[in-house]
């Protein structure tokens, strides 16, 4: 199915790369919220986002003001012009949402992987023109991402838009959520009309990471930032460790680089990536080798051997010689590569043996 879609243009907004919106993760107190939209007003953010109904994986954490935090989203808008967007997750949230005069609609990852839900919501959206931004399903599926785009789309919208938030996997590393880019550049391949906003907060769930997935986004051809800022993020009653103050974001997005985005870099980005990903992998095996060898050494101390077995060691570059040139690869290279990782594995040894 095809989308039927529209550019979302607002008035005043200006539309080169990137679109902003930026705004705490809850709307908390009326001050906590006018506060941060008056910062941000003054820095030249044009949309505010809050969170007034928070989805929460477990139950007794701070869900949301609800309805009574509507009226200070009303106040941002006349006090500072900027336009509001808020979170829908029922039919209910969008009635309240339309008639406290919320510009800009989104759905969250929680509820983007739940049909019905999604289908409720679009339904209760019938007849309205208004942006609705729909971000990725909490799992890494495609398809389900589109079928929510669908479902809304269906319901009449068209000024849609997506939201990369990454993907939730068992063991948290580096990322909250994992980016796993490849699946937005295919969502940008399979619908190109359809913007796509990054989410750098959710994505990494720490301060630091936000401006380098900002620019990540920006050189993969995103169309806009989705970033959650607050005045004072380390009091805030939800994602403290995410969220930046309106200054920092300012800060973040002035030294953001936007590239051209015609499909040659974008191809080349994509490109970049991988060998990112792959380096990524070689430094990690390697870090694994290390380890190895270092239980090694504690065994050759143990047994009092010397550290330099001749033999094995000629044996890894014949074998590993011979098996990069069946992969395309000068077994002189291979050999370099070897020689310099036995060194550092003998180097760490040494410190075993000589501690
Ligand atoms: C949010 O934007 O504050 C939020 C709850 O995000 P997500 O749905 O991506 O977890
Ligand atoms: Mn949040």
């Amino acid at each position: 199915m095809e989308l039927e879609l529209e550019k979302i243009t607002l008035p005043g907004v200006d539309e080169k790369r990137p679109l902003v919106i930026a705004g705490p993760c809850s709307a908390e107190t009326e001050e906590q919220v006018m506060e941060t939209a008056r910062q941000l007003a003054g820095r030249g953010i044009k949309i505010f986002r809050a969170g007034i109904w928070k989805p929460r994986t477990k139950p007794g954490g701070f869900e949301g003001v609800g309805v009574d935090g509507l009226p200070w989203l009303k106040e941002v808008k006349q006090e500072t012009g900027m336009y509001i967007a808020t979170e829908v997750a029922t039919a209910k949230h969008v009635f309240e949402a339309l008639k406290a005069g919320v510009d800009i609609l989104w759905i969250g990852a929680r509820t983007a992987a739940n049909p019905f839900a999604m289908q409720e919501i679009a339904d209760s959206l019938r007849g309205v023109d208004i942006p609705v931004l729909v971000k990725n399903p909490v799992n890494p599926d495609l398809e389900l991402w589109i079928g929510a785009l669908e479902r809304i789309n269906q319901a009449g919208l068209k000024r849609l838009a997506a939201i990369h938030r990454g993907f939730s996997a068992y063991d948290k590393r580096i990322y909250r959520n994992l980016p796993q880019w490849h699946i937005p550049i295919e969502l940008r391949r399979r619908i190109p009309d359809l913007p796509i906003l990054c989410d750098p907060s959710h994505i990494g769930g720490k301060r630091e990471l936000i401006a380098p997935l900002c620019q990540q986004a920006m050189d993969l051809g995103f169309d806009g930032l989705i970033v959650e800022s607050h005045c004072n993020p380390d009091c805030a009653w939800s994602d403290a460790a995410q969220q930046v103050t309106p200054d920092i974001l300012d800060y973040i997005l002035n030294l953001l680089v936007i590239r051209e985005t015609n499909q040659s870099t974008e191809n080349l980005n994509e490109l970049r990536k991988q060998i990112d990903e792959c380096d990524n992998d070689l430094i990690q095996v390697l870090a694994k080798r290390m380890r190895v060898a270092r239980e090694i050494g504690t065994y050759k101390k143990e047994h009092g051997m010397t550290i330099l077995q001749t033999g094995r060691y000629n044996e890894i570059l014949e074998k590993r010689g011979s098996q990069g040139a069946s992969c395309g690869m000068d077994a002189d290279f291979i050999k370099k590569v070897f020689d310099a990782i036995h060194e550092e594995s003998i180097r760490q040894q040494m410190e075993i043996i000589n501690k």
